[in-house]
């Protein structure tokens, strides 16, 4: 620990995004880098406490608590706060292979977790680790680094988001040879073609594929398993598969009104935009305009985020996003105490954006839309909604009533699905035989990863349902494990 003092001498500051207003105007990151010396009093307000509750990875009443990789926390923020960013670099690259990924993305539930935050703002552990790892690629400190030797086995990994590439970057690590597998034409899962540009730049995904790619890992893209490349194929060719294809199936709205034009799910306006934007900066115009419409994304969450952050910076007439809970609170509820996750109310970077254009808040709690209304030539023109009330039911569970006389009609040209998603698609569990459990994922246990197929095993969204990146990494790194101790019969990765 290096100042025992730290963190009554220095408050909690995080490093300025830019403004939402110049933002919106391009593709570009929104955060701006940090200075060294605000890392440094950062770093300084670790108190190294006895229990370091930010690397503990649990769920808590079906929320994260703590770090899931299980970073070395405290020990890099002292090495932060002496100035010994190789050291820190190297205790950080000990646990994440992808700090670049998490340091942008991440919700930080170190941070909710921070002992530091019972009393006072958490260490901005996020932050710390973003800039450790973007100082390591400035300075030329992350280099290819193949293994020594080769074993000689042979494994398939499918799907090529966090999960995918950290167990590929463990087997390879461990000696074996690596193929990925991946149905799109670039390579990075939802990393790649889920979060936007602004959130996480694709050149910083790139490189660090571009490392993978030269420390032997081979990527094959534009093949789906289980269509293009035959399962039992699979199986004879590989010692061994690691199933990573994700959760993408999208929640429906099945209502009156759904099969008009212009009401599209999130999934397919992101990766459109996306892709044209690296295909060609939106100039091939293929991808979904928000562009001068009446925009309404239906759902809360990451994705709806996204959605309000891109429709902003295609110029939308409007913006409203409807979320079907209730408002939380503006601070932790008695029974949501620390090291929880505390569910309180947050504007992400896509309302901040919507807010400082429009003057308001897009989103609208407590509001179900009962059917869409066409223009009479196809198209989407109106949402019919009614707000709603959270009530306790017969069996205790809260369920929706309807409040009369709060029916609205809401102009939209474009409509976007943001309600979360339902699990793996069918094709490539299907396709190999593998047993799913209750909420239609692929079956296998945490920690072990082995489904009922001998020699498959499964991780990330694919086995847990949709989560988290910093999850996913978690368990790409622990199916690596695994599945080295089923080719070897004993592993040494962590
Ligand atoms: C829009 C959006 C925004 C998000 N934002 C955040 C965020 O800010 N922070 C955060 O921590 N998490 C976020 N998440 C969640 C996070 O992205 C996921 O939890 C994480 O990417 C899961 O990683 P994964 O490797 O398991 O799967 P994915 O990233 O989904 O990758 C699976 C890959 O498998 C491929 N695939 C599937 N089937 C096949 C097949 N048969 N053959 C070949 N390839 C196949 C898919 O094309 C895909 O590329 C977000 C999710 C979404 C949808
Ligand atoms: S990966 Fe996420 S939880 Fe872990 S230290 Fe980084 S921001 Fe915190």
């Amino acid at each position: 620990m290096g100042k025992p003092t730290g963190f009554m001498e220095h408050p909690r500051e995080l490093p300025a995004d830019r403004s939402p207003l110049e933002r919106i105007r391009d593709w570009q990151e929104f955060h701006l880098h940090a200075p060294e010396k605000l890392l440094k009093t950062q770093g300084a307000r670790c108190m190294d406490c006895g229990v370091p509750f930010c690397h503990t990875g649990i769920v808590l009443k079906g929320m994260t608590s703590g770090c899931p990789v299980y970073n070395l926390i405290p020990e890099w923020n002292d090495l932060v706060y002496r100035g010994l960013w190789r050291e820190a670099l190297d205790r950080l690259h000990k646990t994440n292979n992808f700090p670049e990924f998490t340091g942008r993305v991440c919700p930080a539930p170190c941070e909710a977790a921070c002992v530091l935050a019972i009393i006072e703002p958490p260490v901005t552990i996020k932050s710390i680790e973003c800039a450790i790892i973007d100082k390591g690629f400035e300075e030329g400190w992350v280099v290819p680094e193949p293994p020594a030797s080769r074993t000689g086995k042979k494994v398939a990994v499918v799907g090529s988001g966090p999960a995918g590439l950290s167990c590929a970057a463990q087997l390879n690590k461990a000696g074996h040879w690596v193929t990925v597998f991946e149905r799109d034409d670039r390579v990075g899962g939802l990393l790649m073609y889920g979060i936007p540009n602004p959130h996480l730049d694709k050149a910083v995904v790139q490189r660090r594929i571009d490392l993978l790619a030269e420390e032997g890992i081979k990527f094959v893209t534009n093949i789906e398993v289980g269509k293009d490349y035959p399962a039992d194929k699979l199986l004879k060719e590989f010692d061994a598969v690691v199933l990573c294809g994700g959760a993408t199936k999208p929640r429906d709205l099945p209502i009156d009104g759904r099969t008009l034009k212009g009401i599209h799910f999130a999934m397919e306006f992101l990766w459109a935009n996306t892709k044209s934007l690296l295909d060609s900066n939106l100039k091939d115009g293929n991808y979904i305009s928000a562009k001068d419409k009446d925009v309404i994304v239906i759902g809360g969450g990451d994705t709806g985020t996204d959605c309000v952050a891109t429709t902003m910076r295609h110029g939308c007439q409007s913006l409203t996003q409807f979320e079907i809970l209730q408002k939380p609170p503006m601070e932790r509820a008695p029974d949501n105490p620390w090291p929880e996750w505390p569910n309180i109310f947050l504007a992400g970077y896509g309302q901040k954006e919507a807010t400082a254009v429009f003057g308001r808040d897009p989103r609208e709690f407590c509001v179900m839309t009962k059917k869409f209304v066409g223009d009479g030539s196809g198209h989407v023109k109106e949402l019919h909604t009614v707000q709603i009330e959270w009530q306790t039911g017969d069996n205790g569970r809260l369920v929706p009533r309807e409040i009369p006389g709060t029916e609205k009609v809401r102009p939209a040209q474009l409509v976007l699905l943001a309600m979360g998603f339902l699990g793996p698609e069918d094709t490539l569990v299907d396709s190999l035989g593998v047993e799913r459990d209750e909420r239609s994922n692929a079956k296998a246990a945490y920690d072990k990863y082995a489904t009922s197929v001998e020699g498959v095993f499964a991780a990330g969204d694919m086995r847990r349902g949709q989560s988290l990146v910093v999850w996913a990494i978690n368990e790409g790194r622990g199916a690596a494990r695994e599945c080295d101790r089923y080719l070897m019969g004993s592993t040494d990765l962590p």
